[in-house]
Order: structure tokens, then C-alpha cells, then sequence
């Protein structure tokens, strides 16, 4: 019989990979938290239809990448390819809406998408999102921009470019729409095929064409930016203004619509060089119609998303270091390793990694296990010490010598926590 593999496009993350996510997601969440941004964690399987509504048939991920299947109740069921959707329906559903206008909001999780796996593009792939649900003033773009921009500063990610755009309201849309469907027309042979495609379906996205040749010739193409209210105009330029005040550095990219259909006003993106060919991190914007699309009460929002996988990749070596060894239990004898498991339990209750040795072997191989894992501290436990109820612990660096070893009573716990007060809690 042949192995088990696991399905293309999604991977394993093994325990030392998991070392630098977890370090990566410490930093993240801790800046979450300072920011007073709430969790909110809905189901990964969701109704079909609510991507459908919610992100729109014309884009790429609902046209050709969702993970849709029919479940045993005969329903389409799929898997979730993004959280906004779901946030907003989880809002509208619990009448979060009404007694909690303003809401700032994270989710971290698993998204699948169908798509050609490569270097960065996964088919089951990881985003931290944040949306701020109920505000709509310039300053909450600001803040969830600066927020995006601080998290990946927080990890020491260098070299990111922010690009901005804006995307108007429905009506400045459906004005660009007009002439560009007009322009599209008459310059649809020199387009490639995919843009082709869309015109039909959504033409907004041929902007955002990675072709060189339609690139090229969507230079001549009416500008959306061209077709922006005066209050639209105003909304935008505060915008760069206070990004400037911040000194958040930003480039301006017209063609940035990003790939999901119900922005409106600001959208964002951060890129890094490092990223090769997917080089997007972070994507956002404004989603002002959404809620009410979506049968809810006309709500405001903005929000971005994160590519975990991208990030991981972006953050530095330090971030692979794993939390070292405080103490390590040496043990053996029978009453020993009682007395060591009853210990390392103690211990642990001031927040201090513990390894207590199962392995029963001698002394000496013990010893070279806490050496090798550089542990901070030993204690030893021999049955000689054990019947006395006692046990040795002293520090454990080979490069300073004299580390007094000392002698601890089981039962004189204000002798230890001195001890651990002293040595170890002082960094
Ligand atoms: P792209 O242009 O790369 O397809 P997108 O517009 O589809 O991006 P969003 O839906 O905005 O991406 O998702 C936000 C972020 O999630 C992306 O910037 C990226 O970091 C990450 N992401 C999206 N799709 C994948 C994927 N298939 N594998 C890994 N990360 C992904
Ligand atoms: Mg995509």
C-alpha cells in the first residue's frame, strides 16, 4: 500500500517550525491587546451563499477557488477562503449591530483557497485579520493602517512599502464604470485573455492585471481617481496627510483595487521585496456597503488581513529561538522521582520552563541532557537526598565556576522561592 501523503497545497508544521510561529504570534497578539482589539472566532465551515454575497461571483476566489462541497444534510457548505464574510454575518446574526456600534476585531485562523500552490501560495494558508466595525472617519483608516504597520515594525521587518489607493463610493464607481466599459470596448483585443474575461464580470479587477502587455496599454485607460466625488477627493487626501503626520511612508498605486469586490474609499496593501512574486503581506480597505449588502444595518468598516505564512517568512532569526530550559529536574530512585514529580509541579507554578527527566538512565547521561539543552539551573535528586527530603539545585553555566550549590528542604518552600527570586527571576 502506498504512504499517506497529505493533500497539495497544504503543509505540516512541525515542532520547530512552531517555535517561530508561536513567537511571531506572541508579539502580534501582545500588540493586538495594547491596541484594545477583541477576538471574535467564527466556524471555518460556512453556508456557500455567504461567500457569495459577501465577497461577490465576480472575483477570483469565489469564481475558481473555494473549497465547496455538499455536505450529508444536502447543503453547499465551503471553507471559509477569508474572514471578513463571516465577521460581518456573525455580527448581523448575534445583533452585535445594533447595541455595539463601534467594534474593533481580530481573528487568526486557517483560509483555504484552491489555487496553484507555490512558493507562498498555499492551498490551506493562515491570516491574522482585524476589522473595525461601525467607524467611518478618516482616523480610524489611519489607525488600522498604522496598526498593520506597527505589527510587522513590532517583528522588525524592514523594507516594506505601503501602497495606498482609493476606490471612491458606489456612485463614483458606477460613474468610472461607465466611461472604463466604454474605453474597454474599443481596447479589448489588445487585453489579455483573464482581463477579457472579466469585462463582463468585473471589470474593476482587469486594474489590478499582473499582465506587462495589459498593464501597458490600461495606461490610457480613464482613471477612477478622475471620477472621485469632492468629498470623496477630501476623504483621500486627508488620509495621505495624517499618514504624513505619522510618518508612515506611503506610495500611491492607482490600480491597487485588491481582489475582493466590496471596498469602498481606502485600499492598502504592504509589499516586501523578500517576498519574491507573492509579495503581498498585508491587504485592506474599506468596506463601507458590506454589512448592509449582507442584510444588516448600514455599517461602516475597515479592516485588513495578514498572510501568516508570508509574515513567518519575513520575520527574523531571533524569532527561531525557543524559550530556553529554567530548570532541569536530575532524578533517580525510586522515592526520588516521586518527590522530582512533585517538585517539578511546584516549580512550574512560577512560570518557569521545567523539564523533569523521565528517562530514569544515570547521572551522568542526565547531566549531559541539561547540558545539551543549556538549561539555566539544575536541581538533583538522589534517594540519599530523597530520604532526607532534600535536593541540590544550583546554576548551571559551565563558564562561570563556583556556583554554590544548595541544599533545599522539600518542605522549605520560602528557601526556594529565594532561591529562584535570586538566581532565576532576575534577567
Ligand atoms: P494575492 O494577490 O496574493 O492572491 P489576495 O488579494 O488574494 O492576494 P487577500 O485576499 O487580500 O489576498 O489576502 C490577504 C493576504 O493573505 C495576502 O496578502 C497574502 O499575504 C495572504 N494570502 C492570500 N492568499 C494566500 C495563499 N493562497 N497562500 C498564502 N497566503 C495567502
Ligand atoms: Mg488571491
Amino acid at each position: 500500500m502506498n504512504n499517506l501523503k497529505n493533500l497539495r497545497g497544504t503543509v505540516d508544521l512541525l515542532p520547530d517550525q512552531l517555535i517561530k510561529w508561536q513567537n511571531v504570534e506572541k508579539i502580534v497578539l501582545e500588540q493586538l491587546a495594547r491596541a484594545s482589539i477583541n477576538e471574535i472566532r467564527t466556524p471555518i465551515l460556512e453556508m456557500t451563499e455567504l461567500f457569495i454575497r459577501g465577497i461577490g461571483e465576480g472575483t477570483d476566489v469565489v469564481s475558481k477557488e473555494m473549497y465547496t462541497f455538499i455536505d450529508r444534510g444536502e447543503r453547499s457548505c465551503t471553507l471559509r477562503p477569508e474572514g471578513t464574510a463571516s465577521v460581518a454575518r456573525a455580527l448581523i446574526q448575534n445583533g452585535m449591530l445594533s447595541n455595539h456600534p463601534l467594534q474593533k476585531l481580530w481573528y487568526m485562523g486557517p483560509m483555504f483557497r484552491y489555487e496553484r500552490p507555490q512558493a507562498g501560495r498555499q492551498r490551506q494558508f493562515h491570516q491574522l485579520g482585524v476589522e473595525f466595525i461601525g467607524y467611518d472617519s478618516v482616523r480610524s483608516d489611519v489607525e488600522i493602517i498604522a496598526l498593520a504597520w506597527d505589527i510587522l515594525g513590532k517583528l522588525g521587518i524592514k523594507e516594506l512599502n505601503l501602497e495606498i489607493n482609493t476606490l471612491g463610493d458606489l456612485d463614483d464607481r458606477s460613474n468610472f464604470q461607465k466611461s472604463f466599459l466604454k474605453w474597454l470596448d474599443i481596447n479589448k483585443d489588445s487585453l489579455d485573455l483573464d482581463s477579457q474575461n472579466r469585462i463582463n464580470k468585473n471589470p474593476l479587477r482587469i486594474l489590478d492585471s499582473k499582465n506587462i502587455q495589459t498593464k501597458k496599454v490600461l495606461e490610457n485607460a480613464p482613471r477612477l481617481f478622475n471620477f472621485l466625488s469632492e468629498k470623496s477627493h477630501k476623504r483621500y487626501s486627508a488620509l495621505k496627510r495624517q499618514l504624513e503626520v505619522l510618518k508612515i511612508p506611503y506610495i500611491e498605486n492607482f490600480n491597487l483595487v485588491r481582489g475582493l469586490d466590496y471596498y469602498t474609499h481606502t485600499a492598502f496593501e504592504i509589499t516586501s521585496g523578500a517576498l519574491g512574486s507573492q509579495a503581498t503581506v498585508c491587504g485592506g480597505g474599506r468596506y463601507d456597503d458590506l454589512i448592509k449588502q449582507m442584510g444588516g444595518p448600514n455599517t461602516p468598516a475597515i479592516g485588513f488581513a495578514i498572510g501568516l505564512e508570508r509574515l513567518i517568512l519575513l520575520a527574523g532569526k531571533d524569532f527561531e529561538i525557543p524559550r530556553n530550559t529554567d530548570i532541569y529536574i536530575i532524578n533517580q530512585g525510586l522515592i526520588a522521582e516521586s518527590l522530582a514529580m512533585d517538585l517539578s509541579r511546584k516549580l512550574r507554578n512560577y512560570d518557569l520552563l521545567v523539564e523533569l527527566d523521565l528517562s530514569g538512565a544515570s547521572f551522568s547521561k542526565q547531566f549531559k541532557k541539561a547540558n545539551k539543552l543549556k538549561s539555566r539551573s539544575i536541581i538533583v535528586i538522589g534517594d540519599d537526598e530523597a530520604v532526607k527530603g532534600e535536593f541540590f539545585i544550583r546554576l548551571f553555566d559551565q563558564s562561570s565556576n563556583g556556583n554554590e550549590e544548595e541544599l533545599i528542604s522539600f518542605e522549605n518552600d520560602i528557601k526556594l522561592e529565594n532561591w529562584i527570586n535570586n538566581n532565576l527571576l532576575v534577567r
